[in-house]
């Protein structure tokens, strides 16, 4: 069987996939979803003039002359606290206490903060002095926040397709979005399988090992933006594995590792194929060279190779795009950098993903390889913070070659 690029598989296995429907969920559930619309701005902000200071708002040409040694005395006709509507107009000659946040009373173009006059007292409901010395000059709109300033009514403020972050929480709350359009999680049912797989919190029978695959692939699910539903851990028996996947029901992607070596798919794929039709592939890469796509139910099934490395950077390569289309998200999924190898590496001319460690010196990235790089050892992957991409057909790479990084985090 001759082996498919990873481009072409991901390409195949993308297909069969749509954008979610969009639902409104409430803005304090809203944080890490996708928005599903843009969102344009239905009023000014701020909404109203108002003051970014504690002070007195005045006309500017009423204090030209004032100084901490000749000061501007005024009368004070008004007490604004944030909140509140100004009463009165400001005339020549007149002034009103303000607070921050307080819309600015008509009339008034300047605010002298509270430390430039004889009245530091800012406490609300202190009485109001009848009048105010005024220690310094002000310009026109100082300490001014105008109607408008951020942003305009009718501006586009977030994209459809971007992940919300706190921020982006604030600018909706500000906006008085209450019900954020956002694309439905996808929903996954995850499936391991293997006589030897056992659960943790059970001990060890000789001979078996750990499930380790079903909590770094939810891990990798949640962080995607995923509902998860577990359909545990099948025996090597086809009864098993039907009895698991009886579990899956309504969901956009059936997720499965192991199984896909040679022997064992045999009776994965007659299982499937009872209900739908599951495709082997041989991906040209490394790790995760063996893969399974196909439908179960009419369910798409994707099915990750067994190793605990495999089965990550085959969620990496191939699953993650998946859940990105789903979601519509145009988010980065994986941060791309280019990198220098700080040590020559070997590679068997499949598409390789290696597990390395980037760092960065005098603003250039390097890497260094993490460790042992078969596909069991998750040491390495732990011990990592980045994927490097050696391309199909290139066997080694010298000491300074200059490759393509994915990086896990962010790097300092
Ligand atoms: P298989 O494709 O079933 O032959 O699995 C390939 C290798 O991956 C075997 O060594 C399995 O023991 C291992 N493996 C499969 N699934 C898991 C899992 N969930 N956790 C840890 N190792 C696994
Ligand atoms: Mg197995």
């Amino acid at each position: 069987m001759s082996l498919l690029p990873v481009k072409d598989a991901i390409e195949r296995i993308l297909a069969p996939f749509h954008p979610l429907e969009k639902i409104h969920i409430p803005l304090d559930e809203a944080v890490g979803r996708i928005l599903a619309e843009d969102i344009r701005a239905t009023t000014d902000i701020p909404p109203f003039d108002n003051s970014s200071m504690d002070g007195f708002a005045l006309l500017a040409s009423d204090v030209t002359q004032a100084g901490a040694t000749t000061p501007i005395t005024l009368v004070v006709v008004d007490d604004i606290p944030a909140g509140k509507m100004p009463k009165k107009e400001i005339v020549r000659g007149e002034t009103a206490r303000i607070m921050t946040g307080a819309p600015l009373p008509l009339g008034a173009n300047a605010i002298v903060p509270v430390e430039e006059t004889d009245c530091n007292q800012r406490t609300a409901g202190a009485p109001l002095p009848e009048r105010v010395q005024i220690l310094k000059a002000a310009r026109l709109g100082e300490n001014i926040r105008k109607r408008g300033d951020d942003i305009h009514c009718g501006q586009n403020i977030l994209s459809r397709g971007q992940r919300l972050r706190a921020q982006d929480l604030g600018m909706l709350a500000m906006l008085g979005i209450a019900q954020v359009p956002v694309s439905r999680k996808p929903r996954v049912a995850l499936l391991s399988s293997g006589d030897e797989l056992t659960p943790i919190g059970e001990s060890l029978v000789a001979g078996k090992i750990y499930d380790v695959n079903s909590y770094t692939l939810r891990a990798l699910l949640e962080a995607a933006g995923c509902e998860i539903i577990s359909l545990g851990v099948a025996e090597d028996t086809p009864k098993s594995v039907k009895a698991a996947l009886e579990n899956a029901k309504d969901v956009d992607l059936i997720l499965s590792s192991a199984g896909v070596s040679m022997g064992s798919f045999d009776f994965i794929k007659t299982v499937i194929e009872e209900e739908g039709v599951l495709n082997f592939w041989r991906a040209n890469m490394r790790p995760g060279k063996p893969l399974t796509f196909g439908n179960y139910k009419n369910m798409p099934f994707i099915g990750l190779a067994g190793n605990p490395v495999s089965a990550f950077v085959g969620f990496m390569v191939f699953v993650q795009p998946v859940i990105q289309k789903m979601l519509g998200s145009n988010a980065q999924a994986q941060s791309r950098v280019r990198t220098l190898l700080a040590e020559p590496v070997q590679s068997d001319g499949r598409e390789s993903y290696l597990r390395a460690k980037v760092y960065r010196e005098d603003g250039q990235f390097y890497a260094r390889l993490t460790g042992h790089q078969g596909s069991g050892n998750l040491f390495s992957m732990v011990q990592a913070n980045a994927l490097l991409i050696i391309p199909a057909g290139v066997k080694s790479l010298p000491k300074g070659a200059e490759v393509e990084a994915w990086l896990l985090e962010n790097i300092s």
